[in-house]
This record gives C-alpha cells, structure tokens and sequence, in this order.
C-alpha cells in the first residue's frame, strides 16, 4: 500500500460505446477503494480516439454512474458539481509529453507512409517477427527520412533487450521480455495522442496512486511503464481486476442479454441491487455473504480480497438479489421508487400509491413488474371475463346475489376498515350460506378482475369503498346481463 501518498484513483472511460457491468465494475472497485480510504475518485474521460467516438456515449457514462451514485470528487474547473476530466481538452499536455520525449530522444518523428507500414507488417508477420514496424525511423535523422511527406507520426522507443516487470495488486510479479515488443504510436498523425501517453501522463499529473483497472489492459502494462520512466515519473501501483464470464462461461458480452447498464434500470433492478451485485463479481467479503450494504461496502472493501479467477455474471443471483432489496426499502421509499414506473409524479396520487406499496411489495422481482401488479388499483375499467366471476359451485345467478348483498354490505357503512369490513361479509356468506371462499372469490375478480391478489380485505381497504360499490355494481350487471341471454362476453 503507498501509505505515504493519499489514495487517489480514477475510472477512465473511453465514449466509444454504452458502458457495459465490466466498464462500471472497474469504476465501482475504484470508487469503494477511494471511499473506504477517504482518497478522491476522479472521472477521466479518455476521448482521444477520434474514429471509435460514438456520440452520447459520455452521457450514458455519467448517467450510470449517477445513478449507480458513484460520484466523483473533481473536475477541471473548481467547485462541484463536477464535469469530468475531457482528454480532448487537454492535447496541449501531450504534446509538450511527445516533444519532451522527443528532445531527449526516448521517442522519434515516424514519416513512414502508410503503404511502406503495411508492407513492413505483413513482411513480418511473415517472417513470424514480433510486433508490425521495423523501427525503420528509430534511429533516422529527420532529413533521412523514408517519405517527407507523409503526416508523421510519434512513436515511442521501447526499450529493445531485458524485461519489464510489475508486481501487479492482484495478479502479482508479471515479466515481459522487452524483445517482443514495439515502437508503438504515442501522438497520431491526427495530432491526438494514443491511449498510451495520454493515460500514462494524465495518471502523473492527477496523481493517480493505484491504477485500477480491466485485465484485458494488463498487456499494455510494459508500455507504459517504460513511458513513465522515459517521462521521469514514479509509475502507480496497478491492479488488474479479474475478467467477467456469463453463465456459460464465454467473456461477458451482448449475447448474455442486457450490456448497457442502463438498461437494468430499464428492467427494474434497483441500483442498490445492481451495486452490491457488482461489487461481488471479483471481490467478496467471505465465503458466504451475499447481501452487503453500500456502507458495508465501503467500510470492508480490500484489493485483498479480490480474486485473480475471473466472475461470472449470474442474472438469477441479481435478479433475487434485487427482489431483497425492493423488501427491504422503506415503503415511502419504494413508492418514490414506484412512481416512474407508473407514469410519474402527478399521474398518480402518492398517498394512494404509498397504502398501494404493503399490498404488493412481496410480489415484485423487479421494478418493471409495478405496472402489472398495480394497474388494477388505477384502471378506471377492469377487462375480465365476466364468467371469471362465477366461482367453482356457483352459477350466475347465485354470483349475482352475492354481489347484491355485498353491494348492500358497503352501501351500509362508512369508509372500508379491514375488520368491519370482513365481519360484515362474512356475516352476508353465512346469511347466504356461501363459504367464504365462494364469496370472496367473487368479490376478488369484481374488484381486481383476478383471481389472484394481495389479501381481499386489505385490498379493498386500499381502494376505497367508492371503487368498491362501483366495480361490483359493475360486475353485477354484467353477470345479469349474461344471465338475461346476452352472448355479449364482456371483455
Ligand atoms: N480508456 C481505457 C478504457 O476504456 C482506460 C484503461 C485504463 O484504465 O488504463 O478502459
Ligand atoms: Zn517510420
């Protein structure tokens, strides 16, 4: 651990595409090591490969970790909220890196023409020689160069014998063989930087302290830790975080269902859910817990125990893992939490929807179920069929008369309290010698238009005796109008 440094750690997302669970997990593991230590979380985004530039991919970045509530602690301009670090704003930085390096030989002016490179990568791809360019302008002054004209780019001298190596947080002491390696590309002929300086130099200047990050970056490792001892800067510690498999053990990717985190907002997971399922494709607290609070999150989280197999993304596991979360939420809290789902603030009234929440909070996986488990609470008209309302040793006009005498129930007292009320019918089934269940069955679908539903009697608490008197008023005249003859189902 640098004990002597503050903690600070940055997510680096490139705007090339909706950020997937892998791109928000890397920012997850480095905001809960930043939160757990007190250090600063920085947002960087690493906009400087201008063909993968997908446009409003940063807006679906910051949105997810806002909703995620990863929040970050700077920006380029003071005071927060903060806009995140843009690579694009800052070519300046790099360029004086290049030239820097460039000055004091470490890195060279490439002129080599396009077809002079293809040609060179497929002689050694040919010839089985590590890496695609023969360094031809490594050691060229620039008047000797292969084609003056060509838009030149900067390439970096790797170092040509010896290794390179790093005891990496997780996955321990890594060597490389600096023989296999390349010259690769540090300023475009486009005037951007690659990947490699602007994150190397960007790290140094923030002082970013430990880089964590995907696995599929450790390979990029050597480069730049031989960029950050050519640039005379004391390299991070790196972390390289576990890969993430789906089910069936191929490489997470779109055939696994949803990629876009956003989408699981979509889909009714709550953030809450979606974190602390994320938190556990890598780390874990022991051997046994499951569920753990953000805070819990924050104060147990150790790169110790971050494990170097990859993950394997369960959607079962989120998906019950998400159904604890909705019964745990407070129910003004989950109501709130209802609202977009149902349409949103003043489509429905949130006293209503907060006595609505006890009633179905058990019956809802996700999010997305609200509507379904709801809608009869808010449907002016239920669509059942109205033989639906006859229960089993019953017929039509049994049914009929026990919703007359249920209608004469509620016509006989004030607003529906559970007790009375579920006197009070039982007292119309014996009168009428139903079972309970019979009458009740009936009530059910002529208030609900199930057969299913949270318990009857709380449920018509929850609607009201107005809705009550008028959905079995309803349904009485259906049942009657069938009874007359009609062949009119009513849908
Ligand atoms: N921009 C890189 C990415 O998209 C960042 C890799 C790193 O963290 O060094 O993942
Ligand atoms: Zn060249």
């Amino acid at each position: 651990m640098a004990a002597d440094r503050d903690i600070r750690v940055r997510f680096a997302p490139s705007p090339t595409g909706e950020p997937h669970v892998g791109n928000l997990r890397t920012a997850l593991f480095n905001w809960l090591f930043a939160r757990h230590h007190g250090g600063t979380f920085v947002v960087r985004v690493e906009d400087t490969d201008q063909t993968r530039y997908v446009e409003d991919a940063l807006g679906v970045i910051l949105e997810s970790l806002r909703w995620l509530g990863l929040d970050w602690d700077e920006g380029p301009e003071v005071g927060g909220p903060y806009a995140p670090y843009l690579q694009s704003q800052r070519l300046d930085i790099y360029h004086g890196a290049a030239q820097d390096l460039v000055d004091r030989a470490r890195a060279y002016w490439c002129h080599c023409s396009r077809e002079r490179l293809d040609r060179v990568r497929k002689e050694r791809q040919h010839d089985g020689l590590p890496g695609g360019y023969d360094r031809h302008c490594r050691d060229l002054g620039l008047s000797q160069h292969a084609d003056p004209d060509a838009v030149p780019v900067v390439r970096f001298k790797m170092a040509l014998e010896g290794e390179t190596a790093v005891d990496d947080l997780i996955r321990g002491h890594v060597v490389w063989d600096n023989g296999l390696s390349d010259d690769f590309i540090i300023l475009k002929s486009d005037g951007f930087p690659t990947y490699h300086l602007a994150n190397v130099v960007d790290d140094h200047i923030m002082h970013i302290s430990h880089v964590l990050r995907a696995e599929e970056w450790l390979s990029s490792t050597p480069r730049h830790l031989q960029l950050y001892d050519a640039l005379g800067y004391e390299p991070p510690l790196f972390g390289h975080l576990p890969m993430i498999l789906g089910p069936d053990r191929a490489k997470l990717s779109k055939r696994h269902g949803s990629t876009s985190v956003l989408e699981y907002r979509t889909l009714g997971f709550l953030p809450e859910a979606m974190v602390n399922f994320m938190a556990l494709l890598g780390w874990s607290l022991d051997d046994k817990t499951d569920v753990i609070s953000r805070d819990d999150l924050v104060k147990s989280f150790s790169l110790e125990r971050i494990g170097k197999g990859a993950a394997v993304f369960d959607l079962d596991r989120l998906q019950w893992m998400n159904g604890v979360y909705i019964r745990t939420l407070e129910d003004d809290d989950l109501a709130e939490r209802m609202l977009p789902y149902l349409g949103g603030d003043g489509v429905v009234d949130r006293g209503y929807l907060r006595r609505i929440v006890p009633l179905v909070r058990e019956r809802l996986k996700t999010m997305a179920d609200v509507p379904e488990w709801t809608s009869y609470f808010f449907k002016e008209e239920l669509s059942y069929d109205a033989a639906d309302l006859v229960q089993k040793g019953m017929d039509r006009d049994s049914t009929v008369g026990a919703l007359e005498a249920t209608l004469r129930v509620l016509e006989g007292t004030g607003e529906l309290a559970v007790e009375p009320l579920e006197e009070g019918l039982r007292a119309a089934a014996a009168e009428l010698e139903l079972s309970g269940r019979k009458l009740f069955g009936a009530i059910r679908v002529a208030v609900t238009g199930r057969s299913a539903s949270p318990p009857i009697f709380e449920t018509m608490e929850v609607l009201g005796r107005a809705r009550c008197l008028a959905r079995i008023a309803v349904a009485a005249n259906r049942l009657e109008g069938e009874v007359a003859g009609s062949t009119d189902r009513v849908a």
